[in-house]
């Protein structure tokens, strides 16, 4: 078993779905956690969540694509937690299904400003936090199998899960002098608020669940024993990886 006691996990987006499904993971292995998320009933209701299962956990209102807020929640989160050691970059945006040709620059920026530019100032702030702090720990950025299937009608959404990768790599290397790990997870499909809409459309649902060798849609607490292997500590050597849970789906 995975020893997460004594170890501070951060989930932006943790306060549901695939989220809160690492959240509860990473508490069942021992860490206290600590949830970022714009909602504050949604943060309050997963702090619940969580603490009924006997986990400490903290929650704060922060929207990842505010410099200010970023820099001043992680400080709060640190103030209240006492430490960092692994940070999951979840928070998320999709598309609304306008087609290509009609998208313009402000949806656009909308979808990548919270995937990458959210998942930046993210990731940066935890990093400062782990170097200031001088032991190491683990970096994740929730990319989707979107970065390896062409995402057609979604193209903002495939592009910024794409560019994860190639952030996830440089910080890999850039990051390992100070033994600080840097990892992707990739979800297949997984019924959650954002991707609910789909599942609901019957010939979507159909279509991808039969290219998916297991036949069915993820539950979000399926991410969960992922989350723990990325932040486990003795996982000295894997760094830089892009980890795929999707039933099979890219594979199939
Ligand atoms: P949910 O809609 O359930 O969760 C999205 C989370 O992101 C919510 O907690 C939301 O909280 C938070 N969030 C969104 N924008 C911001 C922001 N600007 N600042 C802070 N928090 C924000 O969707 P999922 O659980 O499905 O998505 C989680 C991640 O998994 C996303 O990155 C998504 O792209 C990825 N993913 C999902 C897949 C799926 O099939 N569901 C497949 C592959 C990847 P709040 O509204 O309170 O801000």
């Amino acid at each position: 078993m995975t020893d997460l006691a004594g170890r501070v996990v951060l989930v932006t987006g943790g306060n549901g779905g695939i989220g809160l499904g690492m959240a509860t993971a990473c508490a069942s292995a021992g860490a206290r956690i600590v949830i970022w998320g714009r909602d504050a009933d949604k943060n309050d209701a997963a702090v619940d969540k969580l603490r009924a299962q006997g986990a400490i956990a903290d929650a704060f209102v922060c929207d990842v694509t505010d410099p200010d807020g970023v820099a001043q929640t992680m400080a709060k989160s640190v103030a209240v937690a006492g430490r960092l050691d692994a940070a999951f970059a979840n928070a998320g945006a999709t598309g609304r299904g306008i087609p290509f040709l009609d998208v313009d620059l402000a949806e656009w920026r909308r979808v990548v400003n919270t995937n990458l530019d959210g998942t930046f100032l993210t990731l940066q702030a935890a990093a400062r936090q782990l170097v200031e702090q001088g032991e190491g720990g683990a970096l994740v950025a929730v990319s989707s199998t979107s970065a390896i299937h062409g995402a057609a009608g979604n193209e903002a959404y495939g592009t910024s899960k794409t560019a994860l990768l190639g952030l996830v790599r440089a910080l890999a290397v850039g990051l390992a002098r100070h033994q600080i790990r840097v990892n992707a997870l990739l979800p297949g499909w997984t019924l959650t608020e954002m991707s609910g809409p789909g599942y609901a459309n019957e010939r979507f649902r159909a279509v991808t669940t039969s290219r998916t060798p297991v036949r069915r849609w993820a539950d979000a607490s399926e991410m969960g024993p992922a989350a723990v292997y990325l932040a486990d500590p003795t996982i000295s050597f894997h760094t830089g990886d892009t980890l795929v849970v999707d039933g099979g789906y890219t594979v199939f």
